[in-house]
């Protein structure tokens, strides 16, 4: 049965085949790349595993996700040596025999030649053929994959190496599966929420993403929360792409209205992304002062392609003495307030800022931990301090949860959202003497 002839697949299961995929050292992550390639063609992956390269435990992995889903992928395991079981356990409950194919075996063997190597017989193996198997041929390795059918089922082999499945799919995989899927694809659409913690996100937008869940065509929420960042991840399966962008305009628009500016982007861009959007925009320039975060703030605005034309330099002010020697904060602010205090954060954006003419500074300062915490200041104490444009100052702190890289990650992007916040409230149009 050709491709074009058979059932719609709707349903997928994903099954990763290799001992080291159990082990610390190795983690499947050829089923993230598939699950989204299949969700493109609105197949829903119901189920994914791991297993070792073990026959009993691969041979009842397949037989029983046959029982569940239309489609089986299974990768790993192609190989040619004696652990890779994946084309024999297949064909065996599948009970087709297994023959070599000489065109394989002669392309395996050119392969060797190419490269000056007589082949080794054990290659040989991967020439073998389940009865009724289509070969999808491999331009990166020598596994080729096998597309099989078995009563309106299909089940897919395809190699482990990442460089050689994912060319592999997008070749000969992905074709074979439009004429096969249904004619609704998954569109998706993500929501970022920073400066509220999960609990509060959901209880603010479980009202509307519940209704939007019953509606037609019904929109589906999962909320992803990690330090300082809550996602909302809306789809939606329709047949067009213009519906499904109204749906999901429609549904995000809504849970924006509820959760109002602590949404900084509805279409996935990063906080780092939005914060240089907005300076370049304005035309400001930004200086970095900070101390806990020791330099993740500068480095996640530079990951930014093209932050050199809003981003002037960052400053790690860890000690105190260089706090005071080249952020210029005062030794009694030091004194008075202590080191974490909103007003030693405002100072040393004013420090940064002042340093190198930036138009904007911002000054973060807090107890990373897991020592150095008090009573007044636990660790997870944190205070962020923006100055500009002009003589605008704001400064807040937060208690943020979690083990030292935790802290530093959520204090980054509670730092990155005071700016966001505070050039936001500024409005548009402002405009500064242009620099070179
Ligand atoms: P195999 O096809 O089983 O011989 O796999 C060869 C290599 O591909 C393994 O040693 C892994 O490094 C890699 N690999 C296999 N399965 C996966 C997977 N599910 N995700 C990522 N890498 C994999
Ligand atoms: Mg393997």
């Amino acid at each position: 049965m050709n491709a074009a002839s058979g059932a719609t697949l709707s349903t997928a299961e994903i099954i990763a085949v290799g001992t080291e995929l159990l082990t610390p050292f190795r983690v499947d992550t050829n089923s993230l790349f598939l699950v989204a390639r299949l969700n493109e063609q609105g197949i829903v992956v119901r189920r994914k595993s791991v297993v070792g390269d073990d026959r009993c435990d691969l041979g009842a992995a397949v037989r029983e996700a046959l029982t569940r889903v239309d489609l089986v992928v299974v990768c790993g395991g192609l190989g040619p040596t004696e652990d890779d079981l994946t084309r024999e356990t297949v064909a065996e409950i599948l009970g087709r025999a297994l023959r070599e194919d000489t065109e394989i075996a002669a392309s395996l063997r050119a392969r060797f030649t190419a490269r000056g190597w007589t082949m080794p017989e054990n290659n040989r193996r991967q020439a073998r053929v389940p009865d009724g198997a289509v070969v999808l041929s491999n331009s990166r390795g020598t596994a080729p994959g096998l597309w099989l059918e078995e009563n309106d089922r299909v089940i897919l082999l395809l190699p482990g190496p990442p460089r050689e499945l994912e060319p592999m799919f997008l070749g000969l995989v992905k074709t074979r599966l439009r004429v096969r899927a249904t004619r609704n694809r998954l569109y998706s659409r993500v929501l970022c929420v920073g400066g509220r913690g999960e609990s509060h996100v959901e209880e603010l937008a479980q009202p509307v993403y519940s209704r939007w869940r019953n509606s037609a065509p019904s929109v589906e929420t999962t909320v992803l929360a990690s330090p300082g960042l809550v996602e909302l991840h809306l789809s939606t399966r329709t047949a067009s792409r213009a519906a499904a962008e109204s749906v999901l305009e429609a549904a995000a628009t809504e849970l924006k209205e509820v959760l109002g500016n602590d949404v900084f982007s509805t279409d996935g861009q990063s906080l780092p992304e939005v914060v240089g959007g907005l300076l370049e925009r304005k035309g400001l320039y930004v200086a970095i002062g900070e101390s806990c975060t020791g330099g993740l703030v500068a480095a996640s605005l530079i990951d930014v392609p093209g932050s050199s034309r809003y981003v002037r330099s960052g400053v790690i002010a860890y000690d105190n003495d260089v706090k005071m020697s080249v952020l210029s904060v005062p030794p009694e602010l030091l004194d008075s307030d202590g080191a974490v205090s909103e007003s030693v954060a405002l100072a040393m954006a004013e420090g940064a800022r002042r340093l190198v003419s930036a138009d904007v500074g911002i000054g973060v300062t807090g107890v990373a931990g897991p020592g150095g915490g008090s009573e007044m200041k636990p660790v997870g104490t944190v205070c962020v301090g923006v100055v500009g444009p002009g003589d605008k100052r704001q400064a807040k702190t937060v208690q943020l949860p979690g083990d030292r890289g935790t802290v530093r990650r959520a204090a980054t992007r509670f730092a990155l959202d005071l700016l966001r916040r505070t050039l936001q409230r500024e409005g548009a149009g402002h405009t500064l003497p242009s620099r070179s």
